[in-house]
């Protein structure tokens, strides 16, 4: 196995600086088949993603060096269960705030620190400014990439793509190597067109499902989806202090998740990318057992109603094996709303 592989989950994670230190960062998106596998180590009410992620990791071959994102419990978890199964892999827990001003990016700006120096001592040599400043640019390139292929893309087709720029392991010195398949839009302009919002979701599952009831998701606001390739994170500056800033502001400043305090935000961004992709109705899918979520719904639910914009909430178990259930619910959405 490649030791420059380091795995990472949350989009969250600062890949510019793992690319930095010479590695290669690859997200897990698990194996939801064979969940089950990782029951004695992780409880079966918890996030389906984590639990998958775990089952997968334990089916392959090591190294398995990975940074964790403190963003959620499940989350938390998932590091304690892959420290204890892996003690040979580099594993590093990053803090996240949740507050998104100056004080939280003062604080991700230190958490970026404390992993650039665990990153040093691991990899046994120094991380530059100047490095870090040449990661953001190549992952700005892959970044534009995936937007120009992921135009006109249906939903399945666009969370595809996003995990292949997410999961291909990418080399800074040549990103176009890690170019995706090119989108061919099946059915592009067919459909009724919505927003999907949610947590992560798996392609072969729900979204498919929404495709084949006549849904075209126009925009992906999933953590697998468009969210992490919505805005830049490209830093600068003169010195590191400033580059780390820069690029904690950048990663705050992208589109939330739910478990982010600025809920206004949040919502404020659903609206308008609802409108400016035509979307008649908003899909609230998300992954079960996922607090931050379940707890954001209701707010949500009422400010949409208040604009006038239909939504449908849906519930993912990741694996997806019985989501033709909700197949009959989601075309008498897609009636109402065409
Ligand atoms: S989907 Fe929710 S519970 Fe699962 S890792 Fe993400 S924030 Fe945590």
């Amino acid at each position: 196995m490649d030791e420059d592989l380091i795995t990472w989950f949350c989009a969250y994670t600062p890949l510019e600086l793992l690319t930095a230190a010479g590695l290669k960062p690859v997200r897990s998106f698990g194996d939801p088949d064979r969940i089950d596998d990782s029951d004695a180590f992780l409880h079966p009410a918890i996030c389906p993603y984590v639990r998958s992620c775990l089952a997968q990791a334990m089916q392959e071959e090591g190294p398995h060096h990975a940074v964790f994102v403190n963003s959620c419990d499940g989350m938390r978890r998932l590091h304690d269960a892959w420290k204890d199964l892996f003690p040979d892999g580099f594993v590093f827990l990053l803090d996240l705030p949740r507050n998104v001003g100056k004080s939280g990016e003062r604080m991700l700006a230190g958490e970026y620190r404390h992993l650039l120096e665990a990153l040093r001592s691991w990899r046994g040599r120094e991380i530059s400014h100047a490095e870090i400043k040449a990661a953001c640019r190549a992952r700005e390139e892959l970044r534009r990439e995936y937007i120009r292929a992921a135009e006109g893309a249906g939903g399945g087709e666009r969370l595809l793509l996003a995990r292949h720029f997410q999961s291909a392991p990418q080399d800074a010195a040549s990103p176009a190597a890690t170019r995706g398949p090119a989108a061919t839009a099946p059915g592009a302009g067919r459909g009724v067109p919505v927003l999907l919002t949610g947590n992560i979701l798996n392609p072969a599952g729900m979204v498919s499902l929404l495709e084949e009831a006549g849904a075209r998701v126009v925009w992906a606001d999933l953590c697998n989806g468009d969210r992490a390739f919505a805005a830049p994170t490209l830093a600068e500056g003169e010195s590191l202090g400033e580059v780390l800033g820069a690029l904690a502001a950048a990663y705050l400043a992208r589109p939330h998740c739910a478990r982010m305090l600025d809920g206004e935000r949040r919502h404020r961004t659903l609206v308008e990318n609802a409108l400016r992709a035509g979307a008649r109705g908003i899909i609230y899918a998300s992954l079960k057992f996922c607090d931050s979520y379940l707890y954001e719904y209701p707010r949500t639910r009422e400010m949409l109603q208040r604009e006038g914009i239909p939504v449908l909430r849906l519930e993912s178990d990741y694996a997806d094996g019985h989501a033709g259930q909700v197949l009959t619910r989601v075309e008498a959405f897609l009636e109402m709303i065409s």
